[in-house]
């Protein structure tokens, strides 16, 4: 952070964040990301940077991490300030400048976008006796390299979409792939579960892991137990056990900052303009509400310009608002 005053700062380095520097870079404002996880990413790196995105205009398909690193290579052409591992707990305005506090300090700017999707997220956890030993190495909660899982015996806790998406994405690089769900029926699209079923995805339903165990050769002993009953235990032998219980987020650090927030999804209400009910205070990305609104990277894409825009024209302007980011003549 520098004693300057930024002209923008973006609140949350998820993928519409960093369009937002890009974009706010484009229109030679001063900006800085602050971004509580040790990555930029947001959602697509942390959750599922593996998956195959099929929706991201211009990109037939692309697999989550690449998203990121295209965004990460168009940043990188801008000369903002990216701060990481840093949680913006306050904002403050006084005498027409925002004073932000995060838990390593403070900075002044003029302007606030504020991309942080529906807040700081962590993944649901496996609760089961012995869990804890595993975790970071034989349990994980995220897919994040494929690698790590070449040729090996995998279970996947879950019967959500993800859970569905990740064994079946898993099967063609694991040497088998268990998935285990509490109940029989999955809740995922019709065509996946379709796919799952024809899959050689060992299912193993209705069962409960009870207890993670050491086994021989860094494996570990999943011990299951089949619903509604006592005593009906089967044991299976893995060298990764991937949870897909979903995730836990919340924006708490947000109930400080006289923000109209909607209701039930802690979001921010925003005008057509993506203007919070604070005077040059914005929203984009998941984090924006209004009618109609699809929480999906396309929407929050086309968002960051309209609220840079509006932004340097309220604090330049005598600034021309630019139509395309390139000319095709002078
Ligand atoms: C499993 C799954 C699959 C999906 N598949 C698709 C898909 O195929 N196509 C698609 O378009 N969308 C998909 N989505 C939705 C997509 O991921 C979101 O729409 C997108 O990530 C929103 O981007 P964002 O930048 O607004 O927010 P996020 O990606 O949530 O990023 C917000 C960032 O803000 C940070 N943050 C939060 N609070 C603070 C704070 N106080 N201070 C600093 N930083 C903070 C967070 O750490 C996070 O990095 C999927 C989502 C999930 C969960």
């Amino acid at each position: 952070m520098t004693d300057s005053i930024y002209d923008i700062t973006i609140i949350g380095g998820g993928p519409v964040g960093m369009f937002a520097g890009l974009y706010a870079g484009l229109r030679d404002a001063n900006f800085q990301i602050i971004e509580s996880l040790s990555e930029l990413g947001g959602q697509v790196n942390a959750l599922y940077p593996e998956k195959t995105l099929l929706d991201i205009p211009g990109q037939a398909a692309i697999k989550g991490r690449n998203l990121v690193d295209n965004l990460q290579q168009q940043l990188d052409t801008m000369n903002g300030d990216i701060n990481l591992n840093e949680t913006v707990t306050n904002i403050v305005k006084s005498d027409n400048v925002f004073n932000i506090t995060t838990n390593k300090g403070t900075s002044k700017s003029k302007a606030i976008i504020i991309a942080v999707g529906n807040g700081a997220f962590n993944p649901r956890k496996l609760m089961s006796d012995g869990a804890d030993q595993f975790e970071g190495n034989q349990l994980v909660y995220t897919a994040k390299n494929l690698d790590q899982f070449k040729d090996k015996t995998v279970l996947v806790a879950g019967g959500g979409d993800s859970a569905i998406d990740q064994a079946l994405m898993l099967e063609k690089t694991a040497k088998k792939v268990y998935l285990l769900h509490r109940r029989n029926e999955f809740r995922g699209l019709e065509h996946m579960v379709d796919l799952l079923k024809k899959s050689s995805v060992e299912l193993i339903t209705p069962y409960l892991i009870k207890e993670l165990k050491a086994a021989e050769h860094d494996q570990v002993t999943v011990v299951a137990k089949k619903m509604k009953t006592d005593d009906d235990f089967k044991e299976i032998n893995v060298d990764k056990i991937l949870v897909n219980y979903g995730f836990i987020s919340n924006n708490k650090d947000m109930d400080n900052w006289n923000i109209d927030l909607e209701e039930d999804h802690h979001a921010t209400k925003v005008n057509p303009l993506l203007e919070s009910n604070i005077h040059n205070v914005y929203a984009v990305g998941d984090q924006a509400k209004y009618d109609g609104k699809q929480t999906i990277i396309a929407t929050g894409f086309g968002e960051v310009p309209i609220t840079v825009n509006a932004i340097m024209n309220d604090l330049y302007p005598d600034n021309h608002t630019p139509i395309h980011s390139t000319q095709l003549s002078n």
